[in-house]
């Protein structure tokens, strides 16, 4: 093999394994001693200040929110790292694009998250389909869930699979996202998974509806208790977590 075909190779996965960084992930400017991303975009990432403490969700106000109330999503909590917005939706955007080196970004941002769960004996990556995978090229919660692995020591279980392929979920409302993917995981070992507390790894938390079927296929195969980690997440609307509106103008939100 040509030197410089070696060499180029040899940087490339020293970039992608995360032991070596030049760039900021997100503005291209120069960073040193293995940073990721530079303080000036850190600052600008949308880290959300309060969560609700069951969807992790962003929210307006302590305490768990409206759509929480209405309905408990299945996994006990789920936690993510940014609000899907912004910078971080780039981030996310370009990752599923094809920039697999974002999962080493991602898994590192989402290693101090871990210590809001109770110790995990796994990750379980949301499965994917072989026809999926092909069209976007690679799996990007499965790579996400082995980055992470690489940086806390837990391991990675592959024990479910995704038995058919499911429409677009971006156009559907919730309801009809969870008739698209009803029964379209499933759980190939059940010995793996039986008594186990699991960690869903996944990219974006959106409506809740994905990670509500995996959950509750896992916990019928007999795990213990499953909870959910991702990137990002869409914030909370805040029009559902506030009382209706008052006529007169301008009073509405004063208390
Ligand atoms: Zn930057
Ligand atoms: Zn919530």
């Amino acid at each position: 093999m040509n030197i410089f075909v070696r060499m180029a190779k040899g940087l490339r996965r020293l970039l992608q394994d995360g032991t070596i960084n030049y760039t900021c992930d997100v503005c291209g400017r120069e960073v040193f001693g293995g940073e990721r991303i530079c303080a000036h975009c850190r600052e600008r990432l949308p880290v959300p200040r309060v969560v609700c403490p069951v969807c992790g969700r962003r929210v307006e106000e302590e305490g768990v929110c409206a759509s929480c109330k209405q309905r408990r999503p299945v996994p006990n909590m789920v936690r993510s790292r940014f609000a899907h917005e912004g910078d971080a939706l780039r981030l996310m955007l370009r990752y599923k694009g094809g920039e697999r080196y974002l999962a080493q970004t991602f898994a590192l941002e989402l290693l101090p998250l871990l210590e809001a769960f109770p110790r995990p004996d796994a990750l379980v990556p949301v499965p994917m389909t072989a026809r999926e995978r092909r069209r976007r090229g690679f799996d990007q919660a499965r790579l996400l869930a082995e980055r992470l692995s690489a940086q806390s020591g837990i391991s990675v279980l592959c024990a479910a699979e995704k038995t058919r392929e499911t429409a677009q979920q971006k156009t559907l409302s919730r309801r009809e996202r969870e008739t698209n993917l009803r029964g379209c995981f499933r759980v190939a070992d059940r010995k793996c998974v039986r008594g186990k507390r699991l960690l869903i790894v996944d990219d974006i938390y959106t409506t809740g509806a994905t990670a509500d079927e995996f959950a509750s296929v896992l916990l019928r195969a007999g795990a213990a208790a499953v909870d959910v980690i991702t990137v990002t997440s869409v914030p909370s609307q805040p029009t559902h977590s506030m009382p209706p509106k008052d006529t007169s103008d301008g009073t509405s939100r004063t208390k």
